[in-house]
């Protein structure tokens, strides 16, 4: 039988209804408007696209944004700088720096420089260190959005054995944290694990985020797996997954499209996390 689709842009639709009425709420409660800002730094045409797309999300939401396009000859102090102002500015409750930044700036520097309260994006060290102890954090969106999914497809993890294919500090790791938050038995795999095939065949949750197009097939997949594709590739113009969605189609029990699964969620936590940063800070 054919997997059930998990529809990521119906699941997201259904958040931000909810999440425009808490904002609507919020603002007649406290008369504070959250307020996201986003800053860019260089060309990079997908960024521009993300950017853009954040900017008219926000203001959809019913949230404030502001937008910083800067060159990519932008020094790394005057990145700092503005992310101090930022730091200081009271309309402004989440940060996130679009990624990645040119190659004479230090991510890290930036991203550390963030205050962590209004780190929506998840990547201070701080709020990384919380996740992993199990502390409140900022969840970073992809892996949220993707935990919000397998909630939403009624997936309980409780003694599953979950396979995360990739370790990125984005995707990979913080998903398997919060795998193993909810009780499941989770497995990491990367480009040195020995047999990935072996592994990824007894997962009963199998998540990858690799960024290799059509790289997990059928046959590396366990019967009636739930499987979430994080990879987003583009092949001749086309966008496709990091899982090949035809063959695996015929095996895993619950499947994630590309595009169309996990993409549509990382901007709805995104918001998400921008209203739990404007609470926090009342
Ligand atoms: P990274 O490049 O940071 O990490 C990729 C991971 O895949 C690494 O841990 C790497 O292992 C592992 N890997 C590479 N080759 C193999 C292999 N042959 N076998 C097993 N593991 C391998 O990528 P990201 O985590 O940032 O992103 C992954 C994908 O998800 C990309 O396609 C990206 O575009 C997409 N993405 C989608 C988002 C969304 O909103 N839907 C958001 C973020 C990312 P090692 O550590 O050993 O090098």
């Amino acid at each position: 039988m054919a997997a059930t689709i998990i529809d990521g842009k119906a699941v997201s639709k259904k958040i931000r209804q909810q999440l425009t009425e808490d904002v609507a709420r919020f603002i007649s409660e406290t008369r504070i408007t959250p307020g996201l800002a986003v800053v860019l730094v260089g060309d990079d045409p997908a960024s521009h696209t993300y950017v853009r797309s954040k900017e008219k999300s926000t203001v959809k939401a019913g949230m404030y944004s502001e937008v910083y396009r800067l060159a990519a000859t932008t020094s790394e102090a005057e990145l700092l700088n503005l992310v101090d102002k930022l730091n200081k500015d009271n309309k402004i409750h989440g940060i996130l720096v679009q990624l990645p930044l040119p190659g004479h700036i230090d991510e890290l520097k930036v991203l550390n420089a963030i205050d962590p309260r209004k780190d929506v994006d998840g990547f201070h060290p701080m709020n990384a260190g919380n996740l992993f102890i199990g502390q409140e954090s900022f969840i970073p969106c992809t892996p949220h959005g993707i935990m919000e999914l397998l909630a939403d497809a009624g997936v309980s993890l409780q003694g599953k054995h979950a396979v995360v294919v990739g370790r990125s500090n984005i995707v990979g790791k913080p998903v398997a944290m919060l795998l193993l938050q909810q009780h499941a038995t989770v497995t990491i795999c990367h480009s040195r694990t020995a047999d990935l095939g072996a592994i990824t065949r007894q997962a009963d949750v199998l998540v990858v985020a690799v960024g290799r197009p059509n790289f997990i097939t059928g046959e590396m997949i366990k019967p009636g797996a739930v499987v979430i594709d994080v990879g987003i590739n583009r092949v001749d113009g086309k966008l496709v997954g990091d899982v090949d969605f035809e063959s695996a189609q015929a095996v895993a029990g619950h499947l994630t499209p590309v595009p169309g699964g996990v993409g549509p969620m990382t901007i709805t936590m995104l918001l998400k996390n921008t209203l739990v940063a404007a609470q926090r800070c009342r």
